[in-house]
């Protein structure tokens, strides 16, 4: 029942986009999403005696490296860097098939592995890069993806149900972004990244909720707290206190401050997380930063906060919450990214 309202409101597009067409509008029909091939960086370290990653073509659709099996073929390319790299250059859905296994569960509803697909089928396709050797890597800094060993069948037919379908904004495709989740509310992305469309604007989201980090805290030493902000904190003498500052229309801090004896220093809280590190700093989402004290001074800081991730765009953990709710993967996608639609990439 889903997949028939969802393949509804495709075809509902596409005749927009013949109407656009029709008035000068560009032509994102005309390519279908399967054609694509995509360049997926999975190596620029490990060298073989050339100085060439070695991998072994098994047959004319897969490859070998590494141990993993991948689909498509394999090139060498130079990179910026002068490093060689092993490039995965595979069919658009082939390598989606690798991506949404990795990142959300087999077991999640089938709208919201759906979702994630043309989430992740629109991301990849605005990161073509030609003239470069490579489009997007393999690993978080783009979409995680693991080659055929990953994949699962429930994947493969999400992907497939979805296979073309892009979200659009006016009549281009969108530039999406997704996350693990947004602890209750989505981020800007011109608060985060300095860059505003009407689409990547704060949401609340009621329904990650059930996520296992909607709520988080970690620790970490005074002096790896000083040494890793060292930076910003040389000025401010020894620290009383660490304050959130100027909060967004989203309920994040634009600005972390460190209070010391001497003076206040500002840190922009997405530099203060990258500083730290994702791994510590969760999320963009903070709640609370405190100094614990020992006799001779602070001995430990505490960061608490919401959700996983930087918080624009999709929230994984949302998309199930709303999948489970009887959502489908159209609802998902324009709940998280309001005044697009679907169509054609
Ligand atoms: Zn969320």
């Amino acid at each position: 029942m889903r997949r028939s309202a969802f393949v509804g409101s495709a075809l509902a597009w596409a005749a927009g986009t013949r109407f656009a067409l029709a008035t000068g509008g560009r032509d994102i029909d005309a390519s279908p999403g399967e054609a694509h091939e995509m360049r997926v960086l999975l190596s620029s370290l490990a060298t073989g005696p050339a100085g060439a990653p070695v991998a072994e073509t098994l047959d004319p659709f897969t490859f070998r490296w590494n141990g993993r099996t991948y689909r498509g073929r394999y090139e060498t390319a130079l990179l910026p860097d002068g490093r060689s790299g092993l490039v995965n250059v595979v069919p658009i859905d082939a390598y989606l098939y690798g991506v949404v296994s990795k990142e959300v569960s087999a077991g999640w509803p089938r709208a919201a592995l759906e979702a994630q697909a043309i989430v992740a089928r629109t991301y990849v396709l605005s990161k073509r890069r030609p003239g470069k050797p490579y489009d997007v890597t393999a690993g978080e800094s783009d979409q995680v993806y693991g080659g055929i060993q990953s994949e699962t069948v429930e994947a493969r037919d999400a992907v497939d149900a979805t296979s073309g379908i892009v979200v659009v904004f006016a009549t281009a495709p969108a530039h999406v972004a997704f996350g693990s989740c947004c602890g209750g509310h989505t981020a800007d992305a011109a608060e985060i990244w300095g860059n505003d469309f009407p689409y990547l604007r704060g949401v609340v989201d009621p329904h990650c909720v059930i996520a296992p980090e909607y709520h988080w805290q970690r620790d970490v030493s005074y002096d790896e707290f000083i040494r890793a902000l060292s930076a910003f904190a040389g000025s401010a003498g020894q620290l009383q206190r660490v304050e959130l500052r100027e909060l967004d229309d989203t309920g994040r801090a634009r600005f972390v401050a460190l209070v010391g004896d001497h003076a206040t220093s500002l840190v922009k809280t997405t530099v203060f997380r990258t500083t730290l590190g994702t791994s510590l700093v969760r999320s963009t989402l903070l709640q609370d930063v405190s100094l614990d004290r020992g006799p001779d001074g602070p001995t430990r800081v505490t960061i608490s906060g919401a959700g996983r991730g930087h918080g624009v765009g999709l929230c994984q953990w949302g998309a199930r919450g709303m999948a489970q709710d009887g959502a489908d993967a159209t609802q998902i996608v324009q709940f998280y990214f309001p005044q697009t639609t679907l169509g054609k990439g």
